[in-house]
């Protein structure tokens, strides 16, 4: 079992853009600028934002962080980001989810504009991402294909099991596995709270990625010797012997699953970074291809 190590492969993504950051600004570039907006006091959103934000600093890029009250109404959040999609300094914007219950997300995702939606949420993205046509992947699942490429993990004619069809996860998982490309060229079965003989369906798998949100999910008894196991999941569990009052816990009970697998992702230190990294590089996308 060798472990599919998001903090190294990150680490790499996020050395290799800095060089490129310091060269593109010797040569008289831009600075990359992410606009981050946070709604409410989520402590979960708080600490993705902030490693983000510092993840920014760590390349070279400037970043923005507007932190804004939770009981904000939808068209002061609407406005606040047709700001970010008016300046010419800001390349990339992610509004952070979940949002408070009276602000729709849809609304919300569509009124950033397509050439800064670093995220890849937008209607736009998701529709030219399952074409095949250049687009901001979504970064979780981007992150995911960039630790596939760097462990050179098979994939042609493999097949994939996605469990979790959400919009930022599973689906545009189960569609980038599908397409004509490397990481890709897979069989994609995706499952969700819906389907039916879900172990004996996981058992089949070669890859499976687990992006449900339910700690300790997958057991070793729905793993195929071999299999490529990636744990998405981040859930906090009560913890009383940790300082934070808990531990962040995957959707893959990774005592008994990583016996089995050829490769697995840890929880902390996974997929994690590796959606911070893919966010990156997205952003510098956005810096280095602008349309004029
Ligand atoms: P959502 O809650 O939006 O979606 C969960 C999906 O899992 C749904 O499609 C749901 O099915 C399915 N599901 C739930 N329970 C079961 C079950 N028992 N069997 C089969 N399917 C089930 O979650 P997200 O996609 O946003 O996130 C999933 C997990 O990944 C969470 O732990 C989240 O914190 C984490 N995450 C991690 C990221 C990272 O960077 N590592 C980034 C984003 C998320 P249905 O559609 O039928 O309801």
């Amino acid at each position: 079992m060798q472990l599919l190590d998001g903090k190294l492969v990150s680490k790499s993504v996020k050395d290799s853009l800095a060089a490129s950051v310091e060269n593109h600004l010797r040569g008289g570039g831009k600075t990359p600028h992410l606009a981050a907006i946070l709604v409410g006091d989520n402590g979960a959103s708080q600490t993705y934002v902030a490693s983000k934000v510092k993840a920014c600093e760590e390349v070279g890029f400037r970043s923005t962080l507007l932190q804004l009250p939770g009981d904000l109404p939808e068209a002061v959040l609407l406005h606040r980001i047709e700001a970010f999609n008016q300046d010419p300094e800001v390349d990339g914007i992610l509004v952070q989810l979940p949002l408070p219950a009276h602000i729709s997300e849809h609304k919300v995702i569509e009124t950033i504009r397509v050439e800064k939606d670093v995220d890849g949420f937008h209607p736009e993205s998701m529709g030219r991402m399952a074409l095949g046509l250049p687009s901001f992947l979504p970064a979780t699942p981007y992150g995911i294909l960039l630790l596939m490429e760097h462990y050179q993990i098979q994939t042609k004619g493999r097949h994939a099991v996605v469990i979790g069809r959400s919009h930022i996860v599973g689906r545009p998982m189960s569609i980038l596995l599908s397409r004509n490309d490397y990481p890709g060229n897979c069989s994609v079965t995706l499952c969700h709270s819906h389907t039916l003989h879900l172990p004996a369906i996981c058992l089949q798998a070669d890859i499976i990625i687990a992006a449900l949100g339910q700690p300790g999910f997958l057991r070793s008894d729905m793993v195929k010797e071999g299999a490529v196991v990636v744990d998405v999941g981040i859930t906090r569990v009560p913890d009383a012997n940790r300082k934070a009052g808990f531990a962040i816990r995957g959707d893959v009970d990774f005592e008994s699953v990583a016996p089995r697998c050829s490769y697995i992702t840890p929880v902390p230190g996974g997929v994690g970074p590796m959606t911070i990294a893919a966010l990156l590089k997205n952003t510098w996308y956005s810096c280095t291809h602008k349309k004029t």
